[in-house]
């Protein structure tokens, strides 16, 4: 349509948000299906943290706010940051936004000129390339496979970088794959980075804590304090706290870009929704007691998903350090035939024969640029799990 602009060509609908409306659609008309697409808890937010919205409400907290975030808020923030990550912020570089994809856009949109180059590892979450491609940035894929346990190497990292680089998208635990990378991975990375002064860090750290088996988070910043001057920490309140329908993502950088980011938050959204931000500021400062028990319940949907994954013929299925993400590969049933005498020729058709045969939505792994492979989110009863787990066997069991 000649009406639309040059810039939505570049882009397409994403495609997490588009299994998690199918799903919903769906089971809308009736229709029996699971659904492993939508990368959300499904623990409800904790009560002190709805009561602390609705304290915000009944004190009149219903205006606009500072466009950035309220004081309290920033203060949170930048207690989070020194306690949980050893990383000094004074609350004036800290920023909050309505999610986690506007602090990307805020970031990308302030920094990016036509023909910069954002490197993004694959699979990645499938906004960063998206976002950058709207902004006129040209993102470069470098890829992390199943090999290298869906880890990007130092030397890959530094292969793709040029004197165009703007930035390094990085993101652990990962979305879509669960894999995190542990202090001495991220150094090896971060030692690279070092090397290039005129590349900056966008670290995606919305899964912080969900990791399992006792490991041990680390965000680039913090392994190398050398890098805090060109690197953007970014959090939310979204998956540790239960909360993705507030809508609150923060980050802490340089004054010079989060003053950057306010101008275009001024220009845009205006400030993030008062209430939500009062929630957040209970969130962080409130009891941290729920996280392990919630991450605990996680790890045995993990390790229950994953065991029963690797036994469907032609599925395999790594054990990921975090996240609520598995990714196994489905390279041993490309090219069968469905009861049903569907091809399954990639990825994208094996997710939509097991929707349409056996009623269970995930997302195809070309989504997040790297088939054949797909995404489960485990962020659901044991129950589901395993119903689809079997459905998910027998959907394999059937192909020929
Ligand atoms: N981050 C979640 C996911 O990957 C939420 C949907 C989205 O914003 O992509 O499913």
């Amino acid at each position: 349509m000649a009406f639309l602009s040059d810039s939505l060509k570049r882009i397409k609908p994403s495609a997490t948000i588009a299994a998690t409306q199918k799903a919903r659609d769906l089971k809308a008309q009736g229709v029996d299906v699971i659904g492993l697409g939508a990368g959300e808890p499904d623990f409800d937010t904790p009560d002190n943290i709805k009561a602390a919205a609705i304290a915000a409400i009944q004190r009149g907290e219903t205006k606009y706010t500072a466009v950035g975030g309220i004081d309290e808020l920033k203060a949170a923030i930048a207690a989070k940051f020194r306690r949980e990550n050893g990383l000094t912020y004074t609350p004036a570089q800290c920023f909050v936004a309505p999610g986690g994809k506007p602090i990307i856009f805020n970031a990308m949109l302030a920094t990016l000129n036509p023909g910069d180059e954002v490197i993004i590892p694959a699979p990645y979450w499938v906004s960063y390339p998206d976002i950058v491609e709207l902004l006129g940035g040209t993102p470069v894929i470098v890829e992390a496979g199943m090999n290298t346990g869906f880890k990007l190497q130092p030397d890959v990292l530094e292969k793709a970088i040029t004197p165009k680089t703007k930035w390094f998208i990085f993101n652990s635990p990962s979305n879509p794959t669960g894999a995190a990378y542990t202090h001495d991975e991220l150094k090896k990375l971060t030692d690279v980075l070092l090397r290039y002064p005129h590349v900056w860090i966008l670290s995606d750290d919305m899964y912080e804590h969900l990791s399992y088996d006792g490991f041990k988070f680390a965000t680039p910043a913090q392994v190398e304090p050398k890098l805090y001057d060109r690197t953007l920490t970014m959090n939310g309140v979204s998956k540790a706290y239960s909360m993705t329908g507030w809508r609150i993502g923060y980050c802490a950088g340089p004054i010079e870009l989060i003053k950057a980011m306010t101008t275009i938050q001024s220009q845009s959204t205006s400030n993030p929704t008062s209430i939500s931000q009062w929630a957040a500021v209970e969130a962080l400062n409130g009891t941290q007691d729920f996280i392990p028990t919630r991450a605990a319940s996680f790890k045995e949907r993990r390790d229950l998903v994953v065991s029963m994954l690797n036994q469907a013929k032609g599925l395999k299925c790594p054990t990921p350090e975090g996240a609520f993400y598995v990714y196994p590969s489905c390279a041993g049933c490309i090219g069968k035939t469905t009861p049903k005498g569907r091809v399954i020729n990639n990825d994208q058709d094996f997710v939509e024969a097991l929707l349409e045969e056996e009623g269970v939505a995930c997302v195809h792994g070309q989504a997040f640029g790297l088939a054949p492979f797909f995404r489960i989110s485990y962020a659901t009863s044991t129950e589901a799990l395993t119903a689809a787990c079997e459905r998910i066997q027998r959907f394999c069991a059937s192909l020929r």
